[in-house]
């Protein structure tokens, strides 16, 4: 079944983000996360592709299809466009098809040296998977807007075009304010966005891996965070179980507030989507 289709279902679609392992790490570490994020039942698991090449990039595909055949488990294999030409996507679509992955998050990426390619936005990616046919694409957006966009509202425009490019499914940055995701939602449906859009959410670990976070994709902390951080400052692990306790409640919020989806960035760490599932009782 394509996510397409799950999103039509009328429930709430949960999903798992993970990262495939750098080259330096072993592959089975990827299996082991794999396996015990596997037994939660997520509907499906979606496995990021590392711009700029990575190390990891090869392992996207192959992750992906060891979800769908190990596990069982609907897989969707993200892809960026920034600095490739058109045959290098060509390949890495036809290497997912004989995989049996049909289900693409289609992504421009970041490019650090601004590397001149066939793409220069995900919607040209979106048309051209579009054109082939027999993918399920799904695209991202920004509740707070791109951090290179110069307006939320000028990003929703661009999420407008994707959708008419050709996505099925949106699936969101990380936010840590669910007051601002059901605002986010209101200007894109009122905006002609039509497809469905699943809620990113990402636990907070650690006060580094915080601030690398706001500063790479602009997300904002409110205070409630910044109180956690300031209360648990002195404790690793009382921050961590603190952060992961916050996750599990903006996820129980958002079903709550009928959203479409959530998509939880679980960093390769099943307590993570565990704590999140057992909140709202599908652990
Ligand atoms: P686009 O939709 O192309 O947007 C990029 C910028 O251009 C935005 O500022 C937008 O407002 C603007 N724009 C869009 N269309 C137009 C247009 N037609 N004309 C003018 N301006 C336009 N990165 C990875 O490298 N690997 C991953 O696996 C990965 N997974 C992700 C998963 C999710 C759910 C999300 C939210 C992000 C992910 N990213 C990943 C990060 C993503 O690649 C970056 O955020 C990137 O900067 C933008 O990608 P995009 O597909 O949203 O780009």
């Amino acid at each position: 079944m394509s996510i397409r289709a799950l999103y039509q279902s009328g429930r709430p679609v949960v999903s798992f983000e993970v990262f495939p392992p750098k080259q330096d790490t072993a592959i089975d570490d990827i299996y082991e996360a794999l396996a015990r994020l596997a037994a939660l039942a997520p509907d499906f698991i979606s496995v990021t592709y590392g711009a700029g090449g990575s190390g990891s990039v090869n392992r996207t595909a192959e992750i992906a299809a060891a979800v769908r055949r190990r596990y069982g488990i609907r897989a969707m294999a993200h892809l960026t466009c920034v600095g490739a030409d058109r045959g290098r996507v060509a390949a890495q679509l036809d290497a997912m098809r004989a995989e049996g992955i049909c289900n693409v998050l289609a992504l421009r990426g970041d490019s650090p040296e601004g590397a001149a390619g066939a793409y220069r936005y995900a919607e040209e990616l979106i048309r051209e998977i579009r054109a082939r046919g027999d993918f399920c694409i799904g695209a991202a957006c920004y509740p707070e807007g791109h951090i290179d966009c110069e307006s939320p509202a000028r990003d929703i425009e661009y999420l407008r075009r994707k959708q008419d490019a050709g996505a099925d499914f949106l699936v969101s940055q990380l936010f840590f304010d669910n007051p601002l995701f059901f605002r986010f939602l209101e200007n894109a449906r009122a905006a002609g966005v039509t497809i469905p859009i699943s809620a990113g959410v990402m636990p907070i670990l650690s006060r580094k891996q915080i601030e690398r976070m706001i500063f790479l994709c602009g997300a904002s902390l409110p205070s409630a965070i910044i109180r956690l951080l300031h209360r648990h400052g002195h404790s690793p692990a009382d921050l961590r179980a603190a952060g992961i306790e916050h996750a599990a409640r903006q996820v129980e919020a958002l079903l709550a507030g009928g959203v479409d989806g959530v998509h939880i960035y679980t960093m390769n760490k099943p307590e993570i989507a565990a704590a999140c599932m057992a909140r709202i009782g599908r652990a």
